[in-house]
């Protein structure tokens, strides 16, 4: 017996809706979901088997709801005189970003993007009965403050959601924009500025972190993520900096006990080679650089970025060129933005077999 989603009495606002679905495709090389690509490194696998093990004496209990030695480790990773108290985490920054919409969100209130962006915000929104506007952005998909403040107090939203650098653009932001966002929101609702910062690492200076911009604004949420640059999507870690008072909203959505015993020990482990895991990063950008040169070179048009992949466009038949490299085993992103495809930085000999597939499908 096997009933069709539209048989079942499902909720009226999810009928015909699609689940977010990034293909995974079993393929030699696989740039398509901006993961780091290089394995972490055996000592820091060697360092959390241990931890696991020993979780796994206990696993008859409840792990630590309040997850403080978690919250301690990523605090002192963000430094900013941050503490345990102002940090939150879940399982993947994209339950973080639930737990804002279910706590900040919800029918009769509204949240802001602006597109193209990580297509995460409308889904959340979906899911969470809120509502989602979506803002245009400027030439090449900047931003500046005054398109943000306009938009708004045009719109007053409860949520304002900023992805910094912006997914699946590249496009840095600055942190003007984001003081701008929290001035306009304050006037306007009162409402919470997220900042989502899963791709931080990567950036040129990071040093313009929101992080610095926490002091005094208490409406103020920045998501950060394991799933990127630490090499550790696998394991299901996202994380949030922001007044204790945010946390304790949150604490009130998320459900009892979110992160398991081995996720928390394994996290822990990881934190403490922090440096050991990010080790890759300094190589991940130098082949971003690379691969914003050779793509000008082959007469392309990359964007701007400051994240770990590039969106580039002059193309004429993305999806033809996105079929074609699949054929020879290179799985890029077709984000749906015309004459546009997405490539993720991969390893050195990853990055050389995009660049070289890619040469032959345009026939340069
Ligand atoms: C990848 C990504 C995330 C991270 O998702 P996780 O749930 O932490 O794996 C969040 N925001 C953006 C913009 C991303 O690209």
């Amino acid at each position: 017996m096997v009933a069709k989603l539209d048989d079942l009495p499902i909720r009226d606002d999810l009928k015909g809706r699609k689940p977010y679905g990034a293909p995974q495709l079993a393929v030699p090389v696989a740039l398509n979901v901006n993961e780091n690509t290089h394995r972490i490194p055996e000592e820091v696998a060697v360092d959390i088997i241990g931890r696991l093990a020993a979780a796994v004496l206990d696993i008859n209990r409840y792990p630590d709801r309040e997850f403080l030695a978690l919250r301690n480790a990523l605090a002192n990773y963000l430094g900013a005189d941050l503490k345990a108290e102002n940090i939150w985490a879940a399982n993947g920054s994209n339950e973080v970003l639930q737990h804002i919409f279910q706590a900040f969100g919800g029918p009769g209130r509204s949240s802001l993007g602006f597109g193209p962006t990580y297509s995460m915000y409308a889904l959340i929104a979906q899911g969470t009965g809120t509502i989602y506007v979506d803002a245009p952005r400027l030439d090449r998909y900047e931003l500046s403050p005054e398109l943000i403040r306009e938009a708004i107090l045009e719109h007053k939203p409860n949520i304002v959601m900023l992805c910094s650098p912006n997914n699946p653009t590249g496009t840095p932001l600055s942190l003007s924009c984001i003081e701008a966002a929290y001035e306009a929101v304050t006037e306007a609702t009162g409402g919470v500025v997220v900042v989502d910062e899963a791709y931080a690492e990567f950036g040129g200076n990071t040093e313009v972190s929101a992080i610095n911009l926490l002091e005094g604004r208490e409406r103020l949420l920045i998501s950060r993520t394991m799933s990127k640059a630490f090499a550790f999507a696998g394991a299901r870690v996202g994380y949030l900096a922001a007044d204790p008072a945010v946390i304790d909203a949150l604490r009130l959505v998320r459900l009892p006990y979110h992160l398991s015993s081995f996720t928390q020990a394994a996290a822990e482990a990881a934190l403490d080679h922090a440096s050991t895991m990010l080790a890759t990063v300094n190589d991940i950008r130098f082949q971003r650089d690379r691969i914003m040169l050779e793509l000008k070179d082959l007469g392309l048009d990359p964007y701007r970025s400051d994240s770990n992949f590039v969106l580039f466009g002059g193309l004429e038949d993305p999806n033809g060129v996105f079929e074609a490299l699949l054929a020879k085993g290179v799985l890029i992103r077709n984000v749906g933005i015309p004459g546009t495809l997405r490539v993720s930085a991969g390893t050195e000999a990853e990055t050389s077999a995009f660049l070289e597939a890619l040469r032959q499908v345009l026939k340069k």
